[in-house]
């Protein structure tokens, strides 16, 4: 019988797999696609040129990553980040530089102190049990629309705070627990660190992609990675466990499940999971968003003093865009946020429509050499079967205090891994990463 089967060939996937490759343990990671990677999604659009379609940056305090690409030789840049960035108000465009922008001075205060009141509620809660904190329930009944709300005296507030929510949880605020966004923000260091370029989430890209590192650590074991092997039943009995797909049956001593929650519901467990599980898995949602793309020759707007990113309120489709030009410089590329609400519309519309609106949106920013972009794409996650949205699940009002840890919860022989069982960076790929080895170490242990 194999040691331990893994579902799901994304980073937390493929992590578990090389622990246990290095464990001398036997495994077989069944893949629903015909690729790995996940929610990371490198596509090379020529020989010297590719997008990222899903996760792509890496920043500090992101220790796992950081070590995975010295190991593997993979190597980092900095995103660009110097010059003007712009923010997109009533249909106003102003400069500025840093990461507070141009606001009315009212508008300013409300800001600072809002984010403080942020940091400082988040940095009380205890990323392994949320729901045990004194205010939990108080927390966990309100949406983060309503803290907002709330808390913003002026309508520019208001409007940069959604901004910056949005895109840091690519998620309605409305169905957005304020409970489980200040564990999300302490699950990654700090609101500045999850808001910034330099010194946050955003610092770094990998040059060829992300998933290139993915590659690097599957192949020594790539003959045990099954592509397009869905796994539709699991079935546990005394001793181990049978994972079942269309013409297969495995048998292990263990599963692990590295999938996003609301694809678990898809699989028929025998005997079903625990009824808190159900729920939960049932809960959790997944967010919105998608990336689209401009691709020019060369990165034009550096030259006349932008860093090429941009925030925008629901005047735009896109909340924010970024530099994602290849460290080399070979091309010049914008990529643009489009998220939740604002993600559902665009994606409504017809594809040269959707390159029309970003190109527009552009040539307002940085002039009309941004016209004529050399190719469009653009690509959402949030409808594509084996994702179920992005980036990640995001906990509604209650779930964290009526259902605690139930998510992350073994079942059996059956262990819990992928981004959303992670305290640390969770709904990152450091999360995925941390979440595949912890479940090979508690694996390990338990035999130990
Ligand atoms: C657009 C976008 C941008 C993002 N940007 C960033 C970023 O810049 N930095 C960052 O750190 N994170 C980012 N993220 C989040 C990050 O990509 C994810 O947190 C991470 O990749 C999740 O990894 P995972 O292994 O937990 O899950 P996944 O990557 O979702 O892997 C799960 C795998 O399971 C497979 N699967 C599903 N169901 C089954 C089944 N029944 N049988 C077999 N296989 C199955 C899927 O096909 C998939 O390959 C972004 C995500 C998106 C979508």
């Amino acid at each position: 019988m194999i040691d331990v089967i893994i579902i799901g060939a994304g980073f937390s996937g493929i992590a578990a797999a090389r622990k246990l490759h290095q464990a001398n343990k036997s495994f077989l990671v069944l893949e629903a696609r015909d690729r790995i990677g996940g929610r990371v999604y490198s596509k090379h659009l020529s020989d010297d040129l590719y997008v990222d379609l899903g996760g792509q940056w890496i920043g500090p305090s992101q220790t796992r990553m950081y070590e995975l690409c010295e190991a593997y030789g993979v190597e980092y840049f900095e995103t660009y980040d110097q010059g003007y960035n712009i923010i997109d108000l009533n249909e106003k465009i102003k400069t500025y530089k840093g990461i507070i922008p141009k606001m009315d001075i009212l508008s300013l205060i409300n800001l600072d102190w809002i984010m403080r009141k942020l940091e400082r509620m988040a940095k009380t809660i205890p990323l392994h049990a949320p729901w045990t904190h004194a205010k939990a329930f108080v927390y966990d009944q309100i949406s983060m629309e309503d803290f907002l709300a709330r808390n913003c005296r002026t309508q520019a507030c208001l409007s940069v705070m959604r901004i910056a929510t949005e895109t840091i949880f690519a998620a309605k605020l409305e169905s957005l627990s304020l409970l489980h966004a200040l564990f999300y923000i302490k699950s990654g260091k700090n609101l500045n660190t999850l808001i910034n370029v330099k010194n946050g989430a955003q610092q770094h890209r990998l040059v060829g992609g992300m998933q290139i590192l993915l590659e690097k650590m599957a192949k020594p074991f790539d003959d045990q990675v099954l592509l397009e092997h869905a796994v539709i039943e699991i079935n546990q009995g005394i001793g181990g466990v049978s994972v079942i797909g269309k013409g297969y049956n495995f048998s292990a001593k263990k599963v692990i499940i590295a999938i996003p929650p609301p694809l678990v519901s898809e699989i028929k467990f025998d005997p079903p999971l625990s009824p808190e599980k159900t729920i939960v898995i049932n809960q959790i949602n997944m967010g919105k968003v998608g990336k689209c793309f401009a691709i020019y020759e060369k990165p034009f707007w550096r030259n006349d003093g932008f860093s090429g990113q941009t925030l925008a309120d629901s005047n735009s489709p896109f909340q924010a865009m970024y530099d994602c030009s290849p460290k080399n410089v070979a091309y010049g590329i914008i990529m643009a946020f489009t998220i939740a609400d604002r993600a559902e519309e665009f994606f409504n519309k017809e594809l040269s429509k959707r390159q029309d609106i970003l190109t527009g949106f552009l040539v307002r920013y940085f002039g009309e050499k941004a016209s004529n972009p050399m190719q469009y794409l653009d690509h959402t996650m949030t409808d594509d079967a084996w994702s179920g949205g992005c980036y990640a699940g995001i906990y509604p009002l209650g779930a964290w205090t009526n259902f605690q840890n139930a998510y992350s919860k073994p079942e059996g022989n059956i262990i819990w891994a992928g981004t959303e069982s992670s305290d640390v960076w969770f709904g990152y790929i450091e999360g995925a990463v941390r979440a595949g080895e912890r479940a090979v170490g508690e694996i390990l242990d338990f035999r130990s």
